[in-house]
């Protein structure tokens, strides 16, 4: 159904893209509307004086066919480098093999704390926690204060932002059930007969040569070419929408050349969707505005700093659990692909994961750069008056927030998307309040796609529920699609 206004699409991350593309495949007129002044939304990759930076670092790796084929449709295959994934843990002046490997742990904990860390173990598996229901009560029943104190709680309460007792348990279940640290610490320190398959960590990842928003880059000109339009620095401020009709009719834009309205027949929306409510005009009802309202996120913050090659390391990322430092971690783009770094020197993104508007957000660039620099410095990592220049990136809303709330908030948006606007179609990450990684926010948009070109039907919140993935073999209870954990909801 449509009066000729064809698709407008808010966004150009991997999603706002994908739809584009994938409509103008079924013949369909589109127009994508971008805020930012670049593509690529959290997948872009970021240009400073010939320096390019990933945000957070952008592994290729699906099982969902059909993005596979997409990437290489955009991409030809010499733009591809075939990377291995390498990552250690920093932890009191040592790197941890990850995943560990007994000799190397040993090594590094020394056998004092080594036999400090079975001690601990001894004493949870005697007298475990009571308390069990949140993250550092079960893990620590599991492995020991001593272990978990090293290798959990620290960056989990870096990447969330609140303290290990906050954090419900079932993600820890799930989570550590699937794999991951503590499959290698057992493997490493614990007897034989408790071991577990790590293979799962071993992989190889594919990685375009000049970083991600090379796809997003390239897939612009393809959509452009083929009469789509992608508009950056414009932003969706309005979502029209005629009551009466239960229809979206058209978007308000604004750029650098003021306010316009556009007609659109549908609307594929991958702003988050809290945004998407509020730009509602009428307005969305108290109950679904409350519930927009609730919604939170985790944001995200790079200072990348440019060192000598000569402290470049093999990892693509270290895991910084030192609790002295606030790094979360440390990528080295260069290892990443070394188009992105340049003249003899490689560039280390020091990562850190704060609030939109907390003190660290707020900080000048240049302060910024002078503590991540101090960081680096004291983690012993380059040697001191090395770094040569810095920058900082910020990226809001990196993660959407699991709060004992989100659920139903997010289904009283999507029921009432569904009823009233059933025309405007949420995709990707944000736009969605899930946790998807770049093929799954793809995978939604070309399943909106079909359902606009053909009226395919297609529910596009399956997507990342019930699928089998890379990181997670079984589906989260929650339906969560990815492992991030639930938290306590804002009183
Ligand atoms: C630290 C980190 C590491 C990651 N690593 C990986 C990885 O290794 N592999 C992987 O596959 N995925 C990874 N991801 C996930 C990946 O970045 C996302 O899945 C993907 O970028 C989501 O695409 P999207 O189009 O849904 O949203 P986004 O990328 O968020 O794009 C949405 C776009 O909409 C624009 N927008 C918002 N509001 C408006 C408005 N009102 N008007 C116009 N435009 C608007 C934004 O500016 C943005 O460009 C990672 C994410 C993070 C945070």
């Amino acid at each position: 159904m449509g009066d000729g206004n064809g698709t407008v699409i808010i966004g150009a991350g991997p999603a706002g893209l994908t739809a584009a593309y994938e409509l103008l495949r079924h013949g369909e007129p589109v127009r994508v509307y971008e805020a930012d002044d670049v593509v690529g939304g959290i997948s872009r990759t970021v240009e400073r004086d010939g320096w390019r930076f990933d945000i957070g670092g952008h592994r290729f790796f699906t099982k969902v066919s059909r993005v596979e084929d997409f990437w290489h449709e955009i991409l030809p295959d010499e733009d591809f480098l075939l990377r291995p994934r390498m990552s250690r843990i920093y932890y009191r002046g040592a790197l941890y093999d990850y995943p560990l490997n007994a000799g190397n742990a040993l090594r590094n904990l020394g056998l004092r704390e080594a036999l400090r860390c079975v001690g601990s173990y001894g004493r949870a598996r005697l007298r475990p926690p009571k308390d069990q229901s949140h993250f550092e009560g079960w893990v620590s029943a599991r492995f020991g204060w001593r272990l978990y104190s090293i290798f959990f709680k620290t960056y989990t309460e870096k990447v969330w932002g609140m303290p290990a007792d906050q954090l419900q348990a079932d993600w820890a279940a799930q989570r550590i059930k699937n794999l991951s640290l503590s499959t290698a610490v057992l493997n490493a320190l614990l007897p034989r007969r408790n071991r577990k398959d790590v293979t799962s960590l071993i992989e190889e990842f594919q990685y375009p040569k000049h970083g991600p928003g090379m796809m997003w880059e390239r897939c612009t000109e393809e959509v452009e070419k083929r009469g789509g339009t992608v508009r950056t620095n414009t932003w969706v401020t309005e979502v029209h929408r005629n009551p009466a009709r239960r229809r979206a009719t058209a978007v308000t834009v604004v750029d650098a050349g003021g306010e316009r309205t556009e007609p659109a027949d549908h609307v594929i929306s991958s702003m988050p969707i809290s945004a998407l409510v509020r730009a509602m005009r009428p307005e969305a009802p108290p109950e679904v505005r409350a519930a927009a309202d609730d919604l939170r996120y985790r944001d995200f913050l790079t200072v990348a700093l440019v060192v000598p090659e000569e402290f470049s390391f093999p990892d693509n990322w270290i895991y910084v659990h030192d609790p002295a430092a606030k790094v979360g971690r440390i990528q080295n783009f260069g290892s990443w692909s070394p188009y992105l770094v340049k003249d003899g020197r490689t560039c280390l993104g020091l990562e850190y994961f704060v609030f939109e508007d907390d003190e660290m957000w707020r900080t000048p660039d240049a302060d910024l750069v002078a503590f991540a620099t101090a960081e680096l410095e004291r983690l012993g990592l380059v040697r001191p008056g090395c770094v040569e220049a810095g920058y900082v990136v910020r990226m809001p809303k990196a993660y959407p927030v699991y709060d004992e709330r989100y659920q139903h908030n997010v289904d009283v948006i999507r029921g009432w998307l569904a009823r009233e606007v059933p025309n405007v179609h949420p995709v990707g990450r944000n736009g969605m309040h899930r946790y998807n990684n770049a093929d799954h926010s793809m995978l939604t948009a070309m399943l909106a796609a079909e359902n606009i070109a053909h009226g395919a039907g297609h529910d596009v919140w399956t997507v990342n529920v019930e699928q089998d993935y890379h990181e997670q073999r079984t589906p989260s209870r929650h339906g969560t699609g990815r492992d991030a954990p639930v938290m306590p909801a804002r009183r």
